[in-house]
């Protein structure tokens, strides 16, 4: 039986996710004359990934020169995995929405020489001033309201989506003829810094519903922490030294953060302490990230001076990759009338099969985004399908399942870095028997299958075609 207290709303474009990818989109379509729902887990301007963060993004006005410097330096991390096209066509988009932000007032601040910085974008200010852009285009948004199933027409196209309202418990429903996916990545429960609502709803609606998930063998990123901390903004710890527990320097001959996880995850506690940034850098780094300095400042800590324990959480697909792949170059998916944006979408185009941070993650949310929410489908009335019948949620009444014991399950699975930091099947099976090395496949064939015969290379298929 139908649940009475069910909100029910029609639009042409809904969009799941309020982060920079969800509001993008939202503004791309309505600019495209659409009438657009923004539904949001959270409280948009506060919720998800870039809200509490600093994100670096790609501002690169359009000189090849730069560009190009910058593809190549990019290039060999991706194992090739990337897409040329795809990354000019981030830089080129991010490049102008980024000035679209500044061209609508948003108060970008300057260097000493007086000129604007554009590169990077401060989470809270930046999604503040995104929700009420997204109020200014006329956008109806949902706070607090999380989407749970995607709705389906008799023919397999995406009609909508349902999910209920947090505060009153009661359901929503849109009918909509899009839909965009814009979610967030997966960090299940990890606890990390904006991840809290990024459990990978998007992924499993997307994937209930026909579309398919590309390079979630990249999905195993940490970042590090203070022992105890949500905090994994690295900017800090590049004027870090790290010691073993007997005060002995951790080597890390390179790859620090591997050489640093490597420690951890035999189970050897691993020291930092901030001592190689100098008197004006400490001042400057207080200043420009005071979050990280909350979990010192309570354990009454100088981390400039005394060392402090640091441990790994699991920041998955936020910032590796992996998520729904993208089958054409306005983000849509297998599935008819659903399109995906951000974090939720696969971000292997540019990235390959590494992390994207430092720029490109930022920069693909606002291209994406915008790509996503100015498809032809952001026509008014344009492709609407059926009402997709009865929600599941609807059928099943008000009663939310107790969902904890399931909670748990991935959990265990997914966050401790000594199942997923370092893979082999040896470490995937018997966690707890100490780490082997990073290896192309994980799967334990012993570079017999045919993934590890050809590279990583081998897991991509149907790979997106972007704008020119
Ligand atoms: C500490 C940290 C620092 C970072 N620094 C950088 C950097 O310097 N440069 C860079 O490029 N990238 C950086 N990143 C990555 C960057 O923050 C993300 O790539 C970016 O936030 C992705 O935007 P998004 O809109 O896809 O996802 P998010 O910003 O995570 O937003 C997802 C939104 O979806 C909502 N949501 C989730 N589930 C549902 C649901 N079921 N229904 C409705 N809404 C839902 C959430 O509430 C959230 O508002 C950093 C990430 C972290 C964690």
């Amino acid at each position: 039986m139908a649940d009475p207290s069910t909100l029910t709303l029609d639009a042409d474009v809904l969009v799941l996710g309020g982060g920079p990818a969800g509001t993008w989109a939202a503004i791309a379509a309505a600019e495209a004359g659409a009438k657009v729902v923004l539904a949001d887990k959270g409280y948009v301007g506060t919720s998800g990934a870039t809200a509490p963060s600093n994100t670096g993004a790609w501002y690169l006005p359009p000189d090849p020169g730069r560009r190009e410097a910058v593809i190549a330096q990019r290039w060999p991390g991706t194992l090739g995995l990337a897409d040329r096209g795809w990354m000019e066509c981030v830089m080129e988009l991010s490049w102008r929405r980024i000035d679209q932000l500044a061209d609508s007032g948003y108060p970008f601040p300057v260097d000493e020489a007086g000129r604007p910085y554009r590169a990077n974008l401060r989470g809270p200010d930046y999604m503040r001033f995104m929700r009420q852009l997204v109020g200014r285009a006329g956008v109806r948004i949902l706070d607090h309201a999380p989407g749970l199933e995607l709705l389906l027409d008799g023919d397999g196209r995406v009609a909508g989506a349902a999910g209920r309202r947090r505060n009153s418990g009661e359901i929503w429903r849109v009918h909509s003829g899009a839909v965009v996916i814009a979610t967030g990545g997966c960090a299940f429960l990890s606890r990390a810094l904006g991840c809290n609502v990024l459990t990978g709803d998007g992924l499993l609606m997307a994937a209930e519903a026909g579309a398919d998930l590309s390079g979630m063998e990249f999905s195993s990123v940490y970042g590090l922490a203070p022992l105890g901390s949500a905090v994994t903004k690295g900017l800090p710890f590049f004027w870090a030294s790290f010691t073993h527990e007997d005060g002995t320097p951790v080597e890390t001959q390179g790859d620090r953060a591997g050489t640093v996880a490597g420690a951890l995850v035999q189970g050897r506690p691993v020291y930092a302490v901030l001592d190689r940034a100098d008197e004006a850098l400490r001042g400057w780094l207080r200043k420009s990230q005071p979050n990280c300095f909350l979990p010192f400042d309570r354990a009454g800590i100088d981390p400039f001076t005394q060392r402090f324990p640091v441990n790994l959480r699991l920041e998955g697909t936020v910032r590796g990759t992996g998520g729904i792949r993208l089958t054409g170059e306005d983000c849509a998916t297998l599935v008819p009338g659903l399109y995906a944006a951000g974090d939720a979408a696969t971000r292997e185009d540019i990235g390959g099969a590494n992390t994207g941070a430092g720029g490109p993650n930022a920069s693909w949310a606002i291209a994406t985004g915008a790509l996503a929410g100015q498809g032809r489908h952001a026509s008014p009335g344009g492709r609407r399908g059926g009402t997709g019948g009865a929600s599941r949620l609807e059928r099943r009444g008000s009663a939310p399942a107790d969902v904890k014991p399931l909670a748990s399950l991935p959990t265990r699975w997914s966050a401790p870095p000594r199942r997923r930091c370092f893979r082999s099947t040896a470490t995937t099976t018997a966690a707890g028997r100490g780490s082997t090395p990073r290896s192309p496949c994980w799967t334990g064939c012993g570079g017999r299958c045919a993934t590890a015969r050809r590279g990583p290379a081998a897991t991509r298929s149907g790979r997106a075609r972007p704008p020119r």
